[in-house]
């Protein structure tokens, strides 16, 4: 059998196929290669060697891996030597007609010529072109040692009308083959013929969209390197390559000495905060002396912040491995809970209880004379604050000074708690971009890296630490040169927020003309009123859980009618999205109890839940029916699976217009969210009980890759931009047709890399965290739906969510 390299299928590209006397040298080429297009999608096929040990060329195998490497627009074919020439040779000659006049062989060098070819075939280059770009794939090789030069010396003088820039190259190992391979990629992106040339060197101009010519000119760190382009998007051009370059040509590594080191965890919430480190700090906990409720109570007290306090160590277990172990342990130590439960039995509320009983053990400790043993102190005290914090409902994200937060992770309360005016940025070694406490934080506008690992929490106190929110970058102690190249990039950031503020309040319409509505989620009436000033359209989703948690008793129908009419008061007569109760296994209500499940996310949620508790969602309906009579209101239902459920939900809202009497609202529009993967398969099924459906990729992406959403360890899998999560988004806009409005209100939404994504698969509302608005309608208005809807078809077909990422977003004014 003819050994294959499988990669990313894909239509309109160029193919390659390295055929060699050795399968191991194929595949590591092959692999420098993938490192080069990142993800991009060229079919590279590989003929290499009898097996994986034995050497040979086999004139078959090249056969069928041309046959596998043509998407109709050519296939050029690297070899080794000898045999391997003789082999590809008669391959050709056993090709039919027509695919052989679409082959070319190419005497380039196999590895530098293949990475040439790779970078070329991705950026778009014709068959003659990308063996062109392999024949010369020596040049930059005989440059650096002084030879002659492969390929042609003249390429033009870069003097000319067109737009011009000079940029200085931050990277540690100067302009390497990887940023050279993002400059060429980028610069094929643009209908410009773009130009470069050392500066430092007087080198000769070079086409910036060739590898193997950029890599003549020598291009070292802190060199000034021109760029000069000319056609219809020339300016764009230039432009694109001088935030390239700004960006270290999006190389994570540090960009120059010295400096600590960098690391790459993942965007989850946009803007760069450049400040010293700072650590969560644990303020003494004042236990106030409140009298015990009774043994049964306080119990359950404890009982309650041991399970929570449980589930989060686990979390964070899951991300570190076993740092929290002890931590675990001590939360089931018998002697311990002895203790608390007899102090308990004889009369003291649970935080006192839980205070005494752990200080006599971390004591105990501590008197040990065994360094190990008594460092373990630390660990009590430790959970023992965390017990607390959770008993006593009191956040632990407490900083001293302000910078950028360091921490493992944050619960929803410490991230609501952190004051903006301290906190620049947050960096979390684990944690999940759709995590609650995440979203808070892309709501309060403080930007933040998750994932960055363990070796986050060892950066000390008052190191200066710099972080991207929107590409994950993180750098530790910077150099100069890599902070003032961050800060330039702030500082086009903060331009381009403001040009985007001063049209949020405009609607967002594509460049072909077809409008897009961005909506905002909100969870409070604070948060609807910022809404409105961040221009959004409507409200897309009202969380109503912030209304029903933290108290003893559900809120009647009166409360909520006012909680939603002051939201829909904030929008000036905007349309408000009221989601049903989104409550479940993992968010009990204290006043409603819910049998203990195995897998919270996969038991009885969102609509299952309300309606098994009719009473509840009969009082919303109606809170939701009366404010329909004076603003316009669509009411969804969260976490639906079957048509059943729609319809009994459906009867239910029925009833509570009888009850109020006057008949259905005008305004009032039904829909439901799709976070299942079977509803949104089953999307034509829903299609006539429903005027509109919402996607919730949170949700549906912990679904569809079985990650589920706050587990840092799977924080990367959980990627909303997963082509499996796109086919489902796909599925619901072909199953539902016209007449439904398709919306999507997950995180997704707000990530600007994915709206041409979602909008050329059909989707015509956006609603996001407030402050993302502006952005947010930037980014429809800068798609083409024509191209969007082309570079979705492609991006259907790659294997995951990195791959989407490292597509050229075609289809967007600044494509890049
Ligand atoms: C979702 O699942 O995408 C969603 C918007 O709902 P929530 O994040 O509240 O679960
Ligand atoms: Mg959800």
């Amino acid at each position: 059998m003819r050994p294959r390299q499988c990669s990313a299928r894909a239509e309109g590209v160029v193919g390659l196929v390295v055929v060699s006397h050795s399968r191991a040298l194929a595949r590591a080429a092959v692999g420098l290669a993938a490192e080069m297009i990142r993800g991009a999608a060229v079919p590279i096929e590989i003929a290499a060697g009898v097996d994986d040990t034995a050497f040979g060329t086999d004139a078959v195998a090249i056969t069928e891996a041309v046959a596998a490497a043509d998407r109709g627009d050519g296939v050029v074919v690297l070899m080794d030597l000898g045999s391997a020439v003789l082999s590809a040779e008669l391959a050709v000659e056993l090709l039919a007609d027509d695919l052989r006049e679409r082959v070319v062989l190419c005497a380039g060098p196999l590895v530098e010529g293949l990475l040439a070819a790779a970078v070329a075939a991705a950026g778009g280059a014709g068959r003659d072109e990308v063996a062109a770009e392999a024949d010369a794939g020596l040049a930059g090789k005989q440059s650096q040692l002084g030879g002659p030069v492969a390929g042609a010396p003249d390429t033009g003088s870069g003097k000319g009308d067109g737009p011009s820039a000079t940029v200085t190259v931050l990277n540690r190992h100067g302009l390497h083959a990887r940023p050279a391979a993002r400059l060429v990629t980028l610069a094929r992106s643009f209908d410009a013929e773009v130009r470069v040339r050392n500066a430092e060197t007087g080198s000769p101009w070079v086409p910036a969209s060739s590898l193997s010519r950029i890599a003549t000119l020598g291009v070292l760190h802190g060199h000034r390197m021109q760029v000069r382009a000319s056609g219809p998007q020339a300016r764009a051009a230039v432009e694109g390559i001088v935030a390239l370059a700004g960006r270290a040509f999006d190389e994570t590594e540090p960009a120059a000495e010295p400096e600590g080191p960098a690391a790459q965890g993942r965007a989850a919430s946009p803007g760069i905060a450049i400040g010293p480190a700072r650590h969560l700090s644990s303020a003494p906990l004042d236990i106030p002396d409140r009298p015990a409720r009774g043994p049964a109570q306080e119990w359950q007290r404890i009982d309650d912040a041991l399970a929570s306090v449980r589930q989060d160590l686990a979390k964070l277990r899951a991300g570190a491995g076993s740092i929290f172990d002890a931590h675990l342990l001590l939360l089931d130590d018998a002697d311990l809970l002895a203790e608390v439960r007899s102090r308990i039995d004889a009369g003291e509320a649970a935080p006192p209880a839980w205070a005494a009983a752990t200080a006599r053990v971390a004591g105990e400790f501590e008197a040990l004379a065994d360094p190990y043993l008594k460092a373990r102190a630390a660990d009590v005290r430790a959970v023992a604050d965390q017990m607390l914090r959770a008993l006593l409902g009191v956040p632990a994200a407490v900083t001293r000074g302000s910078g950028v937060l360091i921490a493992a992770d944050l619960t929803p309360a410490e991230a609501a708690a952190l004051d903006p005016g301290q906190v620049a940025g947050v960096l979390l070694a684990f944690g999940s971009p759709t995590a609650h406490s995440v979203i808070l934080l892309r709501t309060r506008g403080i930007p933040a890296v998750v994932g960055a690992g363990p070796a986050a929490l060892e950066v000390a106190d008052g190191t200066p630490v710099a972080l991207d929110g929107s590409t994950g970058e993180v750098l530790v102690a910077p150099s100069e040169a890599a902070l003032a190249a961050l800060r330039e990039r702030a500082r086009g950031q903060a331009a381009r927020r403001e040009q985007a503020a001063g049209r949020a309040s405009a609607p967002a319409v594509t460049r072909d003309g077809v409008p897009v509505a961005v909506g905002a989620n909100v969870g409070s009436a604070a948060e609807a009123r910022a809404a409105a000033e961040h221009g959004a359209d409507l409200i897309g989703l009202i969380r109503t859980e912030f209304l029903f948690l933290d108290r003893d008793a559900a809120p009647g129908v009166e409360e909520q009618e006012a909680a939603w009419r002051e939201i829909a008061q904030a929008l000036g007569g905007r349309r408000i999205t009221v989601r049903t109760l989104d409550v479940g296994g993992d968010k009990p209500l204290r006043y409603l109890p819910a049998p203990v499940e195995q897998n919270p996310f996969l038991g009885v949620r969102g609509l299952r839940y309300t309606l098994r508790h009719p009473g509840l969602l009969a009082d919303q309906l109606l809170a939701v029916v009366r404010v329909a009579r004076d603003v316009p209101v669509s009411l969804m239902f969260p976490m639906v699976s079957t048509v059943d459920e729609v319809v009994h939900a459906r009867r239910m809202l029925d009833e509570a217009v009888a009850r109020q009497g006057g008949g259905e609202p005008a305004g009032l529009r039904v829909g439901i969210m799709v976070e299942v993967p079977a509803a949104a398969l089953k999307a034509a099924a829903f299609a006539p009980y429903v005027d509109f459906m919402s996607i919730g990729t949170n949700d549906l992406t912990q679904y569809a890759l079985a990650a589920e959403r706050g587990n840092p360890a799977l924080a990367a899998l959980a990627d909303g931009l997963d082509p499996g999560v796109l086919r489902l988004i796909e599925a619901v806009c072909r199953g539902v047709g016209e007449r439904v409005t398709v919306a999507v209100c997950g995180e997704l939404a707000g990530d600007e890399a994915a709206v041409p994504l979602l909008t050329g698969l059909g989707v015509r509302e956006l609603s996001v965290a407030p402050r993302s608005v502006p952005a947010v309608k930037e980014a429809v208005r800068a798609t083409d739906l024509a191209t969007a809807a082309a570079t979705t078809r492609v991006a259907l077909e790659m294997p995951d969510a990195a791959a989407v990422r490292a597509l050229p977003r075609r289809g967007t004014a600044n494509e890049c």
